[in-house]
């Protein structure tokens, strides 16, 4: 007899997990000045280390008063430069007055290596979840649909947050085969949330995750989700090669 469910096609809700709930840690202060072997990608003044994905074009966030903000309509932005191994600093705000629930509350993410338009990469997802339910692979601090930050380590919408990031790049053999998969380790507000996490491959949001496709050095991605929320920003962004 042929198995029904098999031939059923996946749907996004087969990879999302609502429990266990990580338990909730308040973050204390975290200091993020660049260090002087830094790669700024971001000062507050311009985009100019930055591209449109769409089009590799300028991109066009808003840059003002020291900070970048989310255009959702220009779609998602990534880096000129591409990195292999690296150590990351990035500070991130959801507005005070966002609005939404689930996924549709200050959705972006950061894309560990961008590896083709739209979201291809691997996503560490930026969502509101000070006090917002979703499935805790898709929160804040979750490798998006890999898995659940170890704590919830959010501040309240308003404040700004950071999060430092040591990522390991997937390594493929000539054949275009997996020879060594992703490696991240994660703080967010200055605590670990993932430790040396091994990745299934690039980010779906339907589906299992595989290594299909063989890529080098890659551009970092930022995210212009499609939510109806109040547009995140960005601050102080810096990148270590490793
Ligand atoms: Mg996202």
């Amino acid at each position: 007899m042929m198995n029904v469910r098999a031939q059923q096609s996946p749907k996004h809700e087969d990879t999302e997990f609502y429990t266990p709930v990580p338990p909730i840690v308040t973050p204390g202060s975290t200091n993020a000045a660049a260090p002087s072997d830094a790669i700024v990608l971001f000062d507050g003044k311009n985009l100019d280390q930055w591209v449109s994905v769409k089009d590799n074009g300028v991109a066009k966030w808003e840059v003002k008063n020291g900070v970048m903000t989310v255009n959702k309509s220009a779609g998602n932005i990534e880096t000129k430069k591409k990195f292999t191994n690296y150590q990351l600093h990035i500070e991130w705000l959801i507005p005070e007055n966002i609005t939404g629930e689930g996924q549709a509350r200050g959705n972006s993410g950061l894309f560990l290596a961008s590896i083709g338009g739209g979201d291809l990469g691997y996503e560490l997802q930026i969502l509101d979840s000070y006090n917002n339910k979703t499935y805790t692979n898709g929160q804040a601090g979750s490798i998006y649909k890999q898995t659940t930050p170890m704590v919830n380590a959010n501040r309240k919408p308003g404040e700004w947050q950071s999060y430092d990031v040591i990522w390991t790049a997937p390594v493929f053999n000539s054949d275009g085969s997996l020879k060594s998969p992703a490696r991240v380790t994660v703080l967010f507000n200055g605590v670990v949330v993932q430790n040396n996490f091994e990745l299934a491959g690039p980010t779906l949001y339907i589906g299992k995750p595989d290594y299909k496709k063989a890529h080098g050095a890659s551009p970092i991605k930022l995210q212009a989700h499609g939510d109806k929320s109040e547009p995140i920003s960005f601050r102080n962004i810096w990148v270590r090669e490793i």
